[in-house]
C-alpha cells in the first residue's frame, strides 16, 4: 500500500484511445506476439483485445480488477530500471468502473480457459470456465454507461477512432516484433504481421506512415559510445500533409522531449532547410540507468542523466546523414 501511494494514480480513462493505450501495453508486457483488435463505434460501444500472452491464473482474474493489483513491481527503485511500460495497477480497475468489462484467460498450465465480468462498481463473483487458447481477451462494452458527465465529453465516432488508431500506431512503430491487427466495426483497418527485418519494417513503416513517407525517407543506424539511433529521416520531398508526423522512441517508449526535438531541428535546419518541420521516426537505445523515464506513465517525458551527450549524438548522427544527400 504504501508503494501503491508513492506511486502517482493518475486519471486512466479519458476516451476509447486511452483504454486501448492501457489494454495494449498489458498485453504486451505480458509477452504477446500477436493482438487482435476489435473495435465498434470509435471504441465507446465495444473494445475488445486478444493476445497471446502469459495469461492470467485463474485465481489472479478476480484481483486483476481490483486497485493497486499490480504484479510488475516490487521495489521503488524498480521504477528506475523498467523498462516495461505499465506499473500502477490501476488499469483494468478504472476501466471496470466506467464500463462493462470482461477477462478471458487461459495460462500454458490451465487446460481450459476462465472468465471474469465486472460491471461498473460490481464485480461478478465467480469465475467460470470459458475456453480459450493461453493468453487473455479483455472485452469492454458501453464506455462510460455509468458516468453520463464523462460521455458528453465524447467526440464523434470517427474522431475517437482516429485518436484509438493513432495508439495502435504508435504502438505498431514501437513493436516490429509483434502482430498488430485491428478492425473497426468488422471492416479491417490494419494488419500487421511481425516485422523482423529492415525490408519488412519498411513495409510496415509504409502502412503505418503512408507509402509517401517512406519513399522519401532516409535510413539512418549508427553507434556511439553507448548509444544507438536508428530508424528514418524524410527529406524536404516529403511533403507532409497529416499534422503529426513525428514519432521518437527512447528504449521502446515514445517520448516527447525539447532536448531532443532541438537536436533534430538543428541538424535539418543545418544542413537542409529552414522552418520545415522534420518528419522522422527515430529509436534511441541507450542503457536504461542514464535515463529517467518519468514515473507518470501518461506523460511522454524523459529525463537524461548526461543530456547533452545525447543532444549531440542526435545532432551529429543526422547532420553527417542530410549532408550526405544535400542537393
Ligand atoms: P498494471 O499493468 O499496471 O500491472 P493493470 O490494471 O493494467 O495494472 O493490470 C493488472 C494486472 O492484471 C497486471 O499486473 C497483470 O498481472 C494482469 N493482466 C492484465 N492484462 C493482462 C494480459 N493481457 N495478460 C496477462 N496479464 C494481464
Ligand atoms: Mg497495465
Amino acid at each position: 500500500p504504501r508503494l501503491a501511494n508513492q506511486i502517482a494514480a493518475g486519471e486512466v480513462v479519458e476516451r476509447p484511445a486511452s483504454v486501448v493505450k492501457e489494454l495494449l501495453e498489458n498485453s504486451l508486457d505480458a509477452g504477446a506476439t500477436r493482438v487482435d483488435l476489435d473495435v465498434e463505434a470509435g471504441g465507446v460501444k465495444l473494445i475488445r483485445i486478444r493476445d497471446n500472452g502469459s495469461g492470467i491464473d485463474k485465481d489472479d482474474l478476480p484481483l486483476a480488477m481490483s486497485r493497486h493489483a499490480t504484479s510488475k513491481i516490487r521495489e521503488l527503485e524498480d521504477l528506475e530500471k523498467v523498462i516495461s511500460l505499465g506499473f500502477r495497477g490501476e488499469a483494468l480497475a478504472s476501466i471496470s468502473s466506467v464500463a462493462r468489462l470482461t477477462l478471458t484467460s487461459a495460462t500454458d498450465q490451465s487446460n481450459s480457459g476462465w472468465q471474469v465480468s465486472c460491471e461498473g462498481r460490481d464485480m461478478q463473483a465467480s469465475v467460470k470456465p470459458a475456453p480459450h487458447p493461453c493468453g487473455t481477451t479483455v472485452e469492454m462494452r458501453d464506455l462510460f454507461f455509468n458516468t453520463p458527465a464523462r460521455r458528453k465529453f465524447l467526440r464523434t465516432e470517427k474522431t475517437e477512432f482516429s485518436h484509438l488508431e493513432e495508439v495502435v500506431k504508435r504502438l505498431a512503430l514501437s513493436r516490429y516484433d509483434v502482430a498488430f491487427h485491428l478492425r473497426h466495426n468488422n471492416r479491417v483497418v490494419h494488419s500487421l504481421p511481425p516485422a523482423a527485418n529492415q525490408l519488412e519494417q519498411e513495409r510496415r513503416l509504409s502502412r503505418v506512415c503512408g507509402p509517401a513517407f517512406l519513399e522519401n525517407a532516409l535510413h539512418i543506424e549508427t553507434e556511439a559510445a553507448g548509444l544507438k539511433l536508428w530508424g528514418w529521416v524524410a527529406l524536404p520531398t516529403f511533403s507532409r500533409s497529416q499534422a503529426d508526423m513525428q514519432h521518437f522512441f527512447v528504449n521502446g517508449r515514445m517520448i516527447r522531449d525539447k532536448l531532443i526535438a532541438h537536436a533534430i531541428r538543428q541538424a535539418y535546419r543545418d544542413v537542409l532547410f529552414h522552418g520545415r518541420h522534420p518528419a522522422f521516426v527515430l529509436y534511441l537505445e541507450l542503457d536504461p540507468s542514464i535515463v529517467d523515464v518519468n514515473v507518470h506513465p501518461t506523460k511522454h517525458e524523459v529525463r537524461f542523466r548526461d543530456g547533452r551527450t545525447v543532444h549531440d549524438f542526435i545532432f551529429r548522427s543526422l547532420h553527417r546523414l542530410l549532408a550526405e544527400v544535400r542537393p
